[in-house]
């Protein structure tokens, strides 16, 4: 895949870039390696002063930022500049709060004094997707950068000048040369770059497939690997919940990003009784949306971010449909505009039980219905899946709230409310969508050596 900014509303080639040679890729590694050196030794206080410094800068060129990944991801402006703010919340989060969760713990033991140090490890390796290019790697570098870390980007080959800009934000923040780098690389010197002894670690968001590979990698090397992967999340809504408020929070669950994220409701279970009303009105919602140029602040919905991401999904729900499944709304491409990317919100019911709607994860605006008699079917059905990431469920019924929080299978249970990151919380999946955990105290402890100290 070239390194490249194509535009998905328009198919445009806007810019190329060349991907490293190896010398430059030792080049920068060598840098990595050499600015840890000192970096390790830096203070909290010095860190957050620079990590704020990455905030500011990001509030200040928020409408820039925001404009280039519209350019070369294809998600509406507004969201855009919002992921921005986000990212510097991320940054500020960490600068206050990393000295606390990295403090040193005292463990009584029979030793005179033990206690539990953590320390940095060295050069991470980030490789990110393009579908929040900023809020991503935020999120792997603030933590990191705060431990006393140093981190090198391989970002999605469509987003190479989202890549770039964040490199700049943390030089000009004051980050000395070599703590964050961008490394324009292809997938495929992954490996090279993972097998190098000044590499320590590795983390990846991405498809299974990408997960499987970087793992098998860091597996070869004994390097650990944190992998944050696809999700096919459940948002079950039961007859005693809000269903006003359940389809409003459906329907942002399910668009958001145009449908593209790890976190989107995929899979509507509802209950039997209200099955056909919450249908109807999640339909009538999709209808109202705004299909159209991302840039425009108007738009709701803006193109899947390459052509492939769109043929995939119109693969799955052509498969859906020829199996017996009926649109309710959508099912097609957005024809007057066939340069771009386009799928229309699109809303599936009468699933076949061998269809692509039950196994697989639809990475578009295509919201799966299920209706379904009771509680144990939702929970049974939205568990029947090889992912684990998020689960969002509706109920006012306390019983039926413990049940699910305590029997669905995913790494996050959201009540009454969509599934959402945030720096605060811990983010991350079982079963096939990955281990380990970004965000949140447990977050910052990932890529470090956790050093028990005996002191007799
Ligand atoms: P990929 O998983 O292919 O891309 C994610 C990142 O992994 C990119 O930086 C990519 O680089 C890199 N990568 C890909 N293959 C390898 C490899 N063998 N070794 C090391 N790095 C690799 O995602 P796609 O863009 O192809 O999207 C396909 C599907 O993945 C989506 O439909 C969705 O299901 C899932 N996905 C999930 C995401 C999530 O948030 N969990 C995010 C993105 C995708 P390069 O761009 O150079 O190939």
């Amino acid at each position: 895949m070239a390194i490249a900014t194509i535009n998905p509303a328009t198919g445009e080639m806007l810019k190329e870039f060349t991907p490293l040679t190896n010398e430059a890729i030792e080049q920068r590694l060598a840098s990595a390696q050499q600015a840890f050196e000192q970096y390790r030794y830096t203070s909290f206080a010095q860190r957050a002063e620079w990590l704020n410094a990455a905030a500011q800068i990001l509030d200040d060129r928020k409408a820039e930022f925001g404009q280039i990944m519209t350019l070369e991801m294809g998600k509406p402006i507004a969201a855009a500049v919002a992921e921005v703010e986000k990212s510097a919340w991320v940054c500020r989060y960490y600068a206050e709060h990393a000295a606390q969760f990295l403090s040193d713990l005292t463990i009584e033991t029979d030793a005179s004094q033990s206690f539990i140090r953590y320390q940095p490890l060295g050069v991470i390796l980030a490789v990110m997707p393009w579908n929040f290019p900023f809020w991503q790697v935020f999120r792997f570098a603030a933590p990191a950068l705060m431990v006393g870390n140093v981190g090198i980007l391989k970002h999605a080959s469509n987003v190479p000048q989202s890549a770039l800009a964040i490199e700049e934000v943390f030089s000009k923040a004051g980050f000395p040369q070599g703590v964050f780098q961008t490394l324009l690389v292809g997938s495929d010197q992954v490996a090279q770059i993972v097998a190098d002894d000044r590499v320590k670690a590795a983390t990846l968001t991405g498809s299974e497939a990408a997960g499987a590979s970087l793992a098998s990698a860091c597996g070869q090397q004994i390097k650990k690997v944190v992998l944050e992967l696809g999700g096919s999340d459940p948002f079950i809504v039961l007859d005693s919940a809000d269903l006003e408020a359940a389809v409003s929070a459906a329907v942002t669950a399910r668009l958001i990003n145009n449908g593209q994220s790890c976190i989107a409701a995929k899979r509507f279970i509802v209950q039997e009784s209200i099955a056909a009303a919450f249908a109807e009105k999640m339909t009538a919602k999709f209808a109202e949306l705004k299909v159209g140029d991302p840039m425009n602040p108007e738009t709701n919905i803006g193109p899947l971010a390459t052509p492939d991401i769109l043929n995939d999904l119109e693969v799955q729900v052509q498969a859906c449909l020829q199996q017996g499944a009926r649109a309710l709304i959508g099912g097609d491409r957005l024809s007057t505009s066939p340069q771009g990317n386009y799928y229309l919100p699109t809303v599936l019911t009468d699933l076949p039980p061998d269809c692509p709607a039950y196994q697989e994860e639809f990475f578009g605006p295509v919201a799966l219905l299920f209706p379904v008699p009771d509680l144990d079917t939702a929970i049974h059905l939205a568990n029947s899946t090889s992912f684990g990431l998020g689960a969002s469920a509706w109920t006012q019924n306390a019983d039926e709230r413990d049940r699910l929080v305590n029997e669905l299978e995913a790494g996050c249970v959201f009540i009454n409310s969509m599934v959402k990151s945030d720096p605060r919380l811990p983010f991350g999946g079982i079963k096939r969508s990955g281990y380990g955990r970004e965000l949140g105290v447990e977050g910052i402890r990932e890529f470090v050596n956790i050093k028990t100290v005996w002191i007799q």
